[in-house]
């Protein structure tokens, strides 16, 4: 029988690699997409053969070296193709396609902060592009999307009937409103075109292949506490999040990929820990003598989040199953090896 072929865009990023280490082992063909803009070739480094080495590690240096030693492993995919493109650039894919998955995207707010065009032009550009490609193929669409369409909510926990509180014209407006956009666009496919799509909007995630400079409050804690710098608690550490350990995610999407709903699905882990006891307990697993220092909210910074998880539970049969300390430990041991 022939492997269902899936094209993840944003696949050397932290979930995408991820996403496409997990459809490998599950028998799939995988294309992945990425330009690197945040996505890093260590993060597929493993799954690529000789001839389709993105140009990153062409150039040599470091990534030559663990390359070199993966071919030694004998840790090559022949089922993995890797195409260095950028998404807001028309997608050209010549065979038959199963799958569109649509990771592409700038997800930590440092990151969103620093480049605002591209992050409105991967949710808008993108999303029309991995929409047209969907079409094109006859394949199914998945759309990641955000708790961030929530915006600062006003409702809590946040169902998938919540329609938010977003400021477009805010500093995290460029992210916010190009996953809102990307949303419609979706569902405009799949109400015009009757495409099969799908859209999961994923909460606050944690794990390895976080970059340290990621920004994002786990990787810079870890970072900050292995490397004795104080840990930056933003505004006084009482905003709340809820945080899902990567493999968690990643069964849950593999989940709602498989089956025939086209509503949007929270998919998140609905522990909530402020930030300020998210700090204590990393200082704790690290043992480090770090302190903790505060440093000024950032502008628009969502004051508590948590998702409601009923729809993934009683569709999906999914809930996440681990817990924040065991997730911490792994992502630290991660950190400690990378
Ligand atoms: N945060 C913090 N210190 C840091 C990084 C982030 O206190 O070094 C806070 C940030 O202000 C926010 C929360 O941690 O309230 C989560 O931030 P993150 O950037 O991980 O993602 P967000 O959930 O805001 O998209």
């Amino acid at each position: 029988m022939r492997k269902k072929t899936v094209v993840i865009t944003g696949g050397a990023g932290f979930i995408g690699s991820h996403l496409c280490d997990r459809l490998l082992i599950e028998g799939f063909k995988v294309i992945c997409i990425d330009n690197f803009i945040t996505g890093t070739p260590n993060n597929i480094k493993h799954l690529l053969k000789n001839e389709a080495l993105p140009r990153a590690i062409r150039r040599g240096g470091f990534f030559e070296r663990n390359i070199e030693s993966c071919f030694k492993a004998g840790r090559m995919s022949k089922n993995f193709r890797f195409i260095e493109q950028d998404v807001t650039k028309y997608i050209n894919i010549k065979e038959k396609v199963d799958y569109v998955l649509h990771f592409a995207s700038l997800a930590s707010p440092e990151d969103y902060l620093k480049y605002p065009i591209p992050t409105l032009k991967s949710g808008s550009l993108g999303t029309h592009n991995a929409l047209g490609l969907a079409k094109q193929k006859k394949a199914k669409f998945m759309l990641a999307s955000t708790s961030e369409v929530y915006g600062d909510p006003l409702i809590h926990p946040q169902p998938e009937s919540y329609w938010g509180n977003v400021n477009p014209v805010g500093v995290r407006g460029c992210y916010d409103e190009s996953k809102r956009f990307a949303e419609a666009l979706t569902m405009a496919y799949h109400r015009v075109h009757k495409i099969d799509t799908k859209i999961v909007r994923i909460f606050n995630t944690y794990g390895p292949r976080m970059k340290a400079s990621d920004g994002r409050v786990v990787p810079n804690f870890i970072y900050q506490a292995l490397h004795n710098k104080s840990l930056t608690v933003y505004g006084k550490g009482n905003q709340t999040r809820s945080f899902c350990y990567v493999d968690d995610l990643i069964e849950g999407i593999f989940r709602f990929m498989h089956c025939r709903i086209n509503e949007p699905i929270n998919l998140g882990n609905p522990n909530e820990f402020t930030i300020l006891e998210l700090a204590k307990l990393i200082t704790q697993l690290t043992a480090t003598k770090s302190k903790i220092i505060y440093k000024p909210l950032p502008e628009d910074d969502p004051k508590q989040r948590q998702p409601d998880i009923s729809k993934a539970k009683n569709l999906l049969k999914w809930q996440p199953k681990i817990e924040l300390k065991q997730g911490l430990e792994k992502t630290i041991h991660w950190f400690l090896g990378s």
